[in-house]
């Protein structure tokens, strides 16, 4: 046959930074390997680069398209299924879908050299690759037994390895070696007998450290638990697209039901995906999991090192898991059976990713349930104002749980007027814990319970300035003062990682007058251990939990009570079930209701009712007290008083008057410069050209707003000057042409401009 003559086509998708797909043709025998997800060497643009398939084509007219050079894989990546979704991605976000599927599929598997290179013949297809492994079995068609070494002679470890060997039939070199120091001889000895036979196989590596004891056995339902999942199970048999929302106050058993959930939806021959909002909650999620459904579980999030997440994925892509558990990029779980996705504590703004595809997972896992006719259950005590809106209009179905397990109370929640204790005389320290949280830490200790203290600011003190002429120190890459840790006796900014030692002298007015204020997580600690000598306190944020490992330490500590009080950001508020916390302190409510941002009212509403759900998880009631300064703003009564309904409709009421989301659809566009002026510039420029592209459009036009430009509320990130230009739809369909619209005209006001364009549609972060 002509190895000239193409036989079919493929659409291709290139992991570069440019629009569109390519069609190329595929000749001889490489055409009979050429399927949908398998990455593919193509010649582009004078380089040899990696390219995905998207499609077979059979028929194409045009005439003179390249030739793929290579076929990398030998199984597909993801399955056909998954097309349309990164398609609809990288349309909705405005992100090359070529860098979509590059940035959903485990790292390190990109190949991208000039042309002409030569191609190194080894690793280079696979990079990573599956871990072989060397086991150990017994040669077919041979007995051992005991007349075959005379245990005078041999080492006195050779019988007790033979009968491991025989008991076990197939043992790894590694446990082997574990096991027995002298295993690598042993080995040799008796393959070289013609007994035992080494070979070598593929094996998946396993994820260290990552298990904890969760019982198999799930306890049986309660009535509500068990009218949730009928619902459930109803729609699971319906085999259509649906979402619910499962509106489940904090310790309602949520957990139980998502198990039950994946239960009946792997008995349907349907795979299912649990998304949890941090990382280490897969822990939790995965070991209640894996103790139920065993090898039947994969894991993937990011802090997996780059094999392991490798293999998790191929054990997916080979149908080995009926259920995936990961963070927001388990949204990429290459299943070809999905048929149910949970996403658990919805609200959560880790959902969505700041940087390069900024999706957030949960809008994006209804579009994938959609494509997949799957059902979706968004999961939350405080569920966001747009899922719980979707479900008033009746686009999402909702699901209540409104009590806890076993009819525990709700915690009562205090709100402390930090005014009150201004102008006194011992300011300084009832500004951090008033006297009212301090009785009540001290009633809790002497009852041997524990509490915990949230402050979402890491560090000693918030501010470094100068008594005299009131300049606070600040960082030189970012609009932004340094944070004081007294750990390391350094100034740190928190937005680039830039870090100084404490200067001596006002850098403005060269006097030694400089002072710390304000106070962070560290600060906290230092209180309490002068307040509370005797207590057992940590703390738990970001700059304590580097090391791999260590947050699974803390939680374990404070599991077993070794812990009197924690103290932390907002890592300590999520998810976790502690029996014997009876207070939680919010040191201060104030931090993130002062955000320059339109969530800043959710965002603090979620916090405290999800860090109150901390507490009173065991047989005692727990209490919860807040400190703040604005003790009568809705969001914190609403949270004291428990009240979801009221707080919901208090705030779509505002945003509702603003016109901000769920009643509009938004986009930011944010530019970047290494110059204000210039920066500056570009952006009013664009502002320019949207205006003269609203002007011309016929339709949607009345309904788009255009805001800005202005400076982002921190000016300057890590070196670059940035201006913000927010744009307003009713319409997500009007939003996603202007925006397109934008794109194609940007390259030309940008163009060696030395500014960046990001595009951020329905934006999380207004910083
Ligand atoms: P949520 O996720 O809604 O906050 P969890 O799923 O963590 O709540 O459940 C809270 C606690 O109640 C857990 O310790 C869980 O094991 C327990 N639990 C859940 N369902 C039941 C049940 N039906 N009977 C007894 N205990 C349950
Ligand atoms: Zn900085």
């Amino acid at each position: 046959m002509d190895e000239s003559i193409p036989k079919i086509y493929v659409q291709i998708a290139v992991a570069l930074p440019v629009s569109g797909t390519f069609t190329y043709t595929v000749t001889g025998d490489l055409a009979d390997k050429a399927c949908v997800g398998k990455r593919v060497l193509v010649s582009f643009s004078g380089r040899n680069v990696t390219g995905y398939i998207l499609r077979i084509i059979q028929h194409e007219n045009r005439k003179g398209l390249k030739n793929i050079i290579n076929i990398i894989d030998p199984y597909p990546f993801f399955p056909p299924n998954m097309v349309e979704f990164f398609e609809w991605l990288s349309n909705y976000y405005l992100y090359p879908v070529g860098l979509v599927i590059k940035g959903a599929l485990p790292t390190g598997l990109n190949v991208n050299i000039p042309a002409g290179t030569e191609m190194p013949h080894k690793g280079w297809l696979d990079r990573v690759g599956l871990l072989k492994k060397v086991f150990i079995t017994v040669k077919k068609g041979t007995a051992i037994d005991r007349s075959l070494f005379d245990p005078k002679r041999s080492p006195k470890n050779e019988g007790e390895f033979l009968k491991m060997i025989i008991k076990k039939k197939e043992v790894s070199l590694q446990d082997i070696k574990k096991t027995f120091t002298n295993g690598g001889y042993l080995v040799d000895k008796w393959v070289k007998k013609g007994f035992l036979k080494r070979s070598l196989r593929q094996v998946a590596r396993d994820i260290e450290g990552e298990n904890i004891f969760i019982s198999p056995n799930p306890p049986p339902l309660n009535s509500k638990q068990k009218e949730v999942l009928e619902k459930i199970s109803g729609k699971l048999k319906e085999k259509c697209f649906f979402t619910y929302l499962l509106h489940g106050v904090t310790g309602s058993g949520k957990t139980e039901v998502y198990y039950k959930a994946v239960k009946v939806a792997t008995e349907l021959g349907r795979q299912s995906i649990i998304m949890v909002p941090e990382i280490a909650l897969t822990v939790s999620m995965a070991s209640l999991f894996k103790a139920r459904f065993r090898d039947r579980v994969a894991v993937l999030h990011s802090a997996l090192s780059p094999g392991e997440r490798y293999d998790q994925w191929i054990r997916i892509t080979k149908g080995e898991a009926d259920v995936v558990i990961g963070a927001r990029s388990a949204l990429f779980a290459p299943l070809s059976r999905l048929g149910l996705i949970i996403i658990d504590e919805e609200h959560d703004s880790s959902y969505k990713q700041e940087e390069k595809l900024r999706y957030q997972a949960r809008d994006a896992a209804t579009v994938r349930a959609k494509l997949s006719k799957a059902l979706v259950i968004l999961g939350s005590g405080t569920p966001s104002i747009q899922s719980y809106q979707n479900a008033v209009i009746g686009k999402y179905g909702l699901l209540t749980m409104s009590e806890r397990i076993l009819k525990r109370e709700p915690p009562d929640i205090t709100v402390i007027d930090m005014t009150s204790f201004e102008g006194s005389p011992a300011v300084q320290d009832d500004s951090i814990i008033s006297p009212p949280l301090r009785q009540a830490i001290k009633e809790n200790l002497a009852k041997g319970k524990q509490t915990i203290l949230f402050l979402n600011r890491r560090g000693f003190s918030s501010l470094y300035l100068c008594r005299f002429c009131g300049e606070a120190i600040r960082c030189p890459n970012c609009e932004v003062s340094l944070t004081y840790h007294k750990q390391g006796n350094s100034l740190l900014c928190h937005y680039c990682g830039f870090r100084i030692q404490p200067p001596d002298r006002c850098p403005l007015c060269n006097r030694e007058n400089l002072k710390a204020y304000g106070f962070g997580t560290e600060r906290v600690v230092d209180k309490l251990m002068e307040v509370f000598p005797e207590a057992r306190v940590e703390r738990m944020d970001r700059d304590t939990m580097r090391y791999k490992g260590k947050v699974q330490q803390v939680l374990r500590r404070l599991e077993n009570c070794e812990t009197d009080i924690l103290v932390g950001t907002q890592m300590v508020t999520k998810g976790h079930d502690f029996p014997n916390v009876t207070l939680v302190g919010v040191i201060s409510a104030d931090l993130s209701l002062n955000n320059p941002d339109f969530r800043a009212g959710e965002i603090t509403f979620q916090l405290l009712s999800q860090v109150a759900g901390r507490t009173g998880r065991g047989n005692v009631p727990g209490r919860v007290i807040i400190q703040t300064f604005n003790p009568s703003h809705y969001a914190i009564i609403a949270a004291r008083d428990h009240d979801y309904k009221k707080y919901f409709s208090q705030e779509t009421g505002l945003r509702r008057q603003l016109n901000y989301p769920p009643f509009s659809s938004i986009a930011n566009l944010r530019l970047l410069g290494n110059s204000r002026t210039k920066t500056e510039k570009i952006a009013q420029q664009m502002r320019i050209k949207i205006g003269n592209i609203l002007i011309k459009q016929s339709k949607g036009k009345k309904d788009i707003e255009v805001l800005g430009p202005v400076e982002t509320p921190v000016a300057k990130l890590k070196g670059k000057y940035r201006q913000q230009i927010l744009i307003k739809s009713r319409s997500p369909r009007y939003l996603n042409q202007l925006l397109k619209k934008v794109e194609n005209i940007s390259a030309q006001i940008l163009s060696s401009s030395g500014v960046r364009l990001i595009m951020d549609v329905d934006p999380y972060q207004m910083m």
